[in-house]
């Protein structure tokens, strides 16, 4: 094999890689891992200067922050060997302390009129919460859960692209009230569609957090990465970063090289895109209209004195309006639904020793208002300004907390995630239609991550892992 040295790592660069993968996101690292183990001559392109893509990191005033980490999903026991987070750790052949992973406090979905469902890792204590709150509802609630854990959703029916999951809960649980709290933090975790999810994409949600549950690394996503990164280093795997991709160089339905933004050009056996269906086939040169409308995000971050914090809540997921409403907003942000994330709270998490913890607030937010918004930088600014006073005064009242010595650290509009990830519309979960098999109609280009229809951290490795596995080993 031909090498070139690569400036940016210290592993050499294969010249015509087995595997190209674009993106260096939790998805192309899992991917270019699984690939690695077996042919080593995997190069990942990443545009950014480090990678985890949606889930990543930077430094302001000394200090790290994360972009995107609530919590990780899928937090199940070490022995369970169906589970898919020890799945996907045997996969990348790599073990449950890599990642020193700490199990959640405890959470809640709060609705207006005082209506709180609280959940922890033990499932039998949200049935016991449902018995008090929606005791005419339990009997359909234990049928649903057990449908659920029989359920297969990874078995296609031939032809059916989306069943509604809203669709079929009004037809299992009587009350619609409880129907969207259990809709309200699967949606916000991992819908793409808006007041709705896929059937499929429901159950691998309410299994992701409700039966197994949420964690965090004791550090911080950081932790994760370089773990993951590691692990690929030490299988020879090479990553480029500042190497954005500008073009995929096609004949016959093969892609034969990427070229860069400079105009090198990269040859490859086999590219596996992460970026985004849409964001993929404009590098092919097939333009694509619109589609159905794609959820954005922001996200706040603030820190407060401890002592003004709750100690034993890490995720509050809530709704304040009669109905809730899980789409795009006409004004720049929602502020009638969100998630508050206490980082702090998971059980042993290191933390830093400081008086103060973060606390997290997202909202679902529109792409077009913040874009016209931001026509002017000075109004952009004061926008984000006045968002954050609004969603703290929000987040004071949802958790009964004072917020007089508040400080505002950051936020991030959906032109922020766009901007530093390419995601179009700066939609963290896609486009509302997958392509579940990742195929692009190419016999070496297929598609992994967001717009495969995994979603998370967790989902979105789990995709990296299996269309490698599905489409690239058994052909190498
Ligand atoms: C604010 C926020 C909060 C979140 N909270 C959570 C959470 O608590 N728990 C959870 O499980 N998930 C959370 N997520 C979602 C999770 O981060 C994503 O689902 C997951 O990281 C998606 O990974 P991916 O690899 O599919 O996509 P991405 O992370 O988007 O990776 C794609 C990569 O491709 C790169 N790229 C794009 N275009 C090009 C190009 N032309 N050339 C080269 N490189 C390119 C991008 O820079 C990026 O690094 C959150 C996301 C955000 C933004």
């Amino acid at each position: 094999m031909l090498i070139t040295c690569n400036p940016c790592c210290k592993t050499p660069e294969p010249l015509r890689p087995s595997l190209l993968v674009l993106g260096g996101g939790l998805s192309g690292i899992a991917a270019a891992i699984r690939c690695a183990r077996y042919f080593p001559d995997v190069l990942i392109l990443e545009q950014h200067v480090r990678s985890g893509g949606l889930n990543s990191y930077y430094y302001r005033r000394g200090r790290l922050f994360e972009t995107g980490l609530h919590a990780i999903t899928n937090f199940a026991p070490p022995d369970d060997k169906k589970a898919p987070l020890n799945l996907l750790l045997r996969q990348l052949g790599m073990t449950r302390g890599a990642l020193a992973l700490r199990a959640q406090a405890g959470s809640e979905i709060r609705f207006s009129g005082g209506k709180t469902l609280a959940f922890t890792n033990n499932f039998t204590y949200l049935t016991e919460n449902v018995a008090q709150v929606f005791p005419q509802s339990l009997a359909a609630f234990k049928q649903l859960a057990q449908w659920l854990r029989d359920f297969n959703p990874f078995a296609a029916t031939p032809g059916v692209h989306f069943r509604s999951a809203r669709a079929f809960l009004r037809q299992r649980l009587p009350d619609p009230l409880l129907t969207d709290m259990l809709l309200c933090p699967l949606s916000f975790y991992g819908s793409s569609v808006e007041n709705d999810m896929d059937l499929s994409q429901f159950a691998i949600m309410f299994r992701a957090i409700f039966f197994e549950g949420l964690c965090r690394p004791a550090g911080t996503i950081k932790d994760v990465l370089d773990a993951l990164l590691k692990r690929y280093q030490e299988l020879a795997g090479a990553i480029r970063y500042r190497a954005k991709v500008t073009a995929i160089i096609h004949e016959g339905g093969q892609a034969r090289a990427v070229r860069l933004e400079d105009g090198e050009e990269i040859d490859c056996r086999f590219l596996l895109s992460t970026i985004g269906h849409s964001e993929t086939l404009a590098l092919l040169g097939k333009e694509t209209a619109e589609e159905r409308p794609r959820l954005g995000f922001v996200e706040n971050i603030v820190s407060l004195p401890k002592s003004s914090l709750p100690g034993d809540k890490s995720i509050v997921f809530f709704n304040t309006s009669a109905k809730f409403r899980y789409a795009v907003p006409d004004e720049s942000v929602d502020f009638t639904s969100g998630v508050l994330c206490l980082p702090a709270n998971f059980l042993d998490c290191h933390g830093e020793e400081t008086a103060t913890a973060c606390l997290r607030t997202t909202h679902l937010a529109n792409y077009e208002k913040w874009r016209q918004i931001a026509t002017d930088r000075d109004r952009y600014q004061a926008e984000k300004q006045a968002v954050f006073v609004k969603s703290l005064a929000i987040a004071r009242d949802v958790l009964g907390i004072s917020c007089a010595n508040a400080v505002y650290e950051d936020s991030f509009t959906p032109l922020t995630v766009a901007y530093f990830t390419g995601k179009r519309h700066g939609a963290i979960y896609g486009a509302p239609d997958k392509i579940k098999d990742g195929d692009l109609g190419f016999t070496n280009l297929f598609l992994a991550g967001t717009d495969q229809g995994f979603l998370g951290i967790i989902g979105s490795m789990l995709s990296g892992v299996s269309m490698v596995n599905r489409h690239i080993l058994p052909k190498l």
